[in-house]
């Protein structure tokens, strides 16, 4: 292989792959260096037990652009995705909800517990869907770049103006989205308890916070813009796991002649006069090309691979407060039989099992769970989403038995997790077993992600699924720093591409779209610069 390209790529997750197919299909030379043995990053399946494989992380698709699934031709690469027949399901003490599965049905579900909820729900959801439909309008685009000039002026304008132009109760439902917490906003729609339990989860999942926190709402929102199969909302399985998207992300990649490294941890971005050069290997190789684009996040990039003396002072306080740490732990278990649920029994599959399961029973149960962690470094009673894939993908665990995903909120990040992870790992199977009995048993092997693993394994600094916090300020042109919300970083040449650039997290594939539309315009603004000085 050469020591000379194009464009070098900092990690091979699901955006650094997305960007190194557009430069490659501009005609770029590019190579992507990747700390692990296997690309995907945080959207990977591997075997965590002999003969059972999961989703290592990432569990559940939807916000993938169909832009990107297009382009890069996922669909004829493998990449296939099964809708799920009900969305959720939320055992609580007594009694059950359903969410989804068709029209009408949500809403009968709902008038079990309160009939003015499911006359509400058509409303409420008309209403997040317009809110929605504004950020999908968004996502493939770059937003303005603050004191960036005219070309960010007509940037903000144009992204402005659409919003402008809706409705005044729209422009209502987007300020409430992005100050409010899930619990204000959910109680201006709702008045039973289930009923906000069943919209307010999605607010707590990868946030650090409560649904009572100012600014929950808006991750509410994340987790509705997305789509599977042109259904708006929905979320799905990939066939195969998640590794199966970056899988076909990769043959895509190879396609356009990118040339991917797998254990080829960079330890240095390299900078002469301002501007990027090239990078170094942890193992003393550096190789060179005039555009670096870092899929790792802001945090690793800029305090660990750059050095400081390269960045102003005042981008590297602003970095050293760049806020990272989802408080998330996320477990893989292989299991003998389904777990069977005191309110809806039964050890045969059946529609329930096929849906996110949610043990989150109730608002206050959330926010206690992020007291306690806040308190005690982790919940009491945690709060866990349960996916058992292998329900409706039989390439995941032999006949018979199965593979769960528990992925669970509000664990502190700065806890010394080598100390109490197995310990917390129990709590996590005790709370699911209070409400499946046979739960702890049917276990036959567990792996671990506290968020100190998800950091060692995936590089997420504090264990943060999202490469930062997802609050108003780090969102669109302030993510991850004002003035850097374009994918260019303060270092000429050097760019961002992962989820720590709008439109911020989740396996969508946007970050590495529209950082790989900037390269390409900066290179053709070069070009033409050159072309015309001859
Ligand atoms: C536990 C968990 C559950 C999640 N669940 C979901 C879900 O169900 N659905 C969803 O849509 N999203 C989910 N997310 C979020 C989503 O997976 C991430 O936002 C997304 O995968 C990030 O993609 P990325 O390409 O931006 O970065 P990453 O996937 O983080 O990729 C960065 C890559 O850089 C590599 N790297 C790190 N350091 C170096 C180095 N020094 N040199 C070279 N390479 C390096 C890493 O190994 C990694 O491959 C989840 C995330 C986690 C962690």
């Amino acid at each position: 292989m050469s020591n000379r390209y194009d464009a070098i790529i900092i990690g091979g997750g699901h955006n650094g792959l997305t960007c190194a197919f557009y430069l490659a299909r501009a005609g770029m030379k590019v190579r992507v260096l990747e700390r692990r043995d296997i690309v995907g990053g945080a959207c990977v399946t591997e075997e965590f037990h002999p003969g059972f494989r999961n989703s290592t992380a990432s569990y559940t698709v939807s916000l993938l652009r169909p832009k990107v699934i297009a382009d890069m031709k996922l669909h004829e690469r493998g990449f296939r995705i099964i809708e799920r027949t009900i969305s959720n399901f939320f055992p609580f003490e007594n009694d059950y909800l359903k969410l989804g599965g068709g029209p009408g049905r949500t809403e009968a579900e709902f008038a079990r517990f309160n009939k003015k909820d499911a006359e509400a729900y058509p409303h409420y959801d008309a209403a997040l869907e317009k809110v929605a439909q504004v950020l999908r309008d968004i996502a493939l685009k770059c937003p303005p770049n603050v004191g960036g000039g005219v070309r960010s002026l007509l940037a903000a304008a144009q992204q402005g103006w659409p919003i402008a132009g809706l409705g005044l109760d729209v422009q209502r439902d987007l300020l409430d989205i992005f100050t409010k917490s899930a619990r204000d906003f959910l109680d201006g729609w709702f008045e039973h308890d289930y009923v906000k339990t069943a919209f307010g989860f999605d607010a707590v999942v990868g946030n650090y916070a409560g649904v009572s926190t100012p600014g929950s709402a808006y991750v509410l929102l994340h987790h509705v813009f997305g789509e599977v199969n042109g259904k708006f909302g929905a979320w799905g399985h990939s066939v195969g796991g998640m590794g199966a998207i970056t899988q076909a992300m990769a043959r895509a990649c190879a396609e356009y002649g990118v040339e991917i490294s797998l254990e080829a941890p960079v330890s240095k971005v390299l900078v002469n006069n301002g501007k990027a050069t090239g990078v170094k290997l942890e193992s003393g190789e550096e190789l060179y090309a005039p555009t670096i684009a870092a899929n790792v996040g802001p945090a690793l990039l800029y305090r660990q691979l750059v050095d400081s003396s390269d960045l102003d002072a005042d981008f590297n306080r602003r970095i050293k407060n760049y806020k990272t740490g989802s408080g998330t732990f996320r477990m893989n278990v292989a299991l003998s039989e389904l777990p069977d649920f005191t309110v809806l029994p039964g050890k045969e599959k059946a529609e329930h099992h096929t849906a996110g399961i949610i043990i989150a029973p109730g608002m206050d149960y959330m926010d206690q769970a992020f007291i306690d962690a806040q308190t005690g470094g982790w919940s009491k009673k945690p709060i866990i989403e349960i996916k058992l894939p292998s329900t409706i993908d039989d390439s995941l665990a032999p006949p018979g038995q199965h593979v769960a995903s528990l992925f669970c909120q509000q664990f502190d990040p700065k806890v010394d997790w080598d100390k109490h992870r197995e310990k917390v790992a129990d709590l996590i199977i005790d709370t699911v077993n209070d409400h499946a009995p046979n739960f702890k048993s049917a276990v036959i092997a567990r792996q671990i992600h506290s968020p100190l693993d998800l950091e060692r394994k995936f590089g997420l600094i504090g264990g943060d699924i999202f490469h930062g916090n997802m609050g108003l300020d780090q969102l669109w042109a302030a993510r991850p720093v004002l003035g850097h919300g374009d994918y260019r970083s303060p270092i000429k040449g050097l760019y961002m591409c992962g989820s720590g650039t709008h439109p911020g997290g989740g396996v969508t594939g946007a970050p590495g779209h529209n950082a790989a539309a900037e390269i390409i315009r900066d290179r053709g603004t070069l070009w033409k610069a050159l072309h015309r000085s001859r």
